[in-house]
């Protein structure tokens, strides 16, 4: 199992692999290492409201 961080306001998923160029977040940065005045690229909310989910590792669409 490996986890992921879904915004529980819009659904947008943090992507470690990819980071968050837009917002200086280099590819390859965990969640954990994000600056915490990081928010949701989509719609703004911080990462607080980020809730952290299972997944299995060759499953990545489908992880509820
Ligand atoms: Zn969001």
């Amino acid at each position: 199992m490996k986890t992921k961080y879904v915004c529980q306001l819009c659904g947008y998923e943090y992507n470690p692999r990819l980071g968050d160029i837009d917002n200086d977040i280099e590819a390859g940065t965990d969640f954990e290492d994000i600056s915490s005045d990081w928010t949701c690229p989509l719609c703004g909310a911080g990462k607080d409201d980020f809730e952290c989910v299972e997944v299995d590792d060759d499953d990545d669409k489908d992880y509820e």
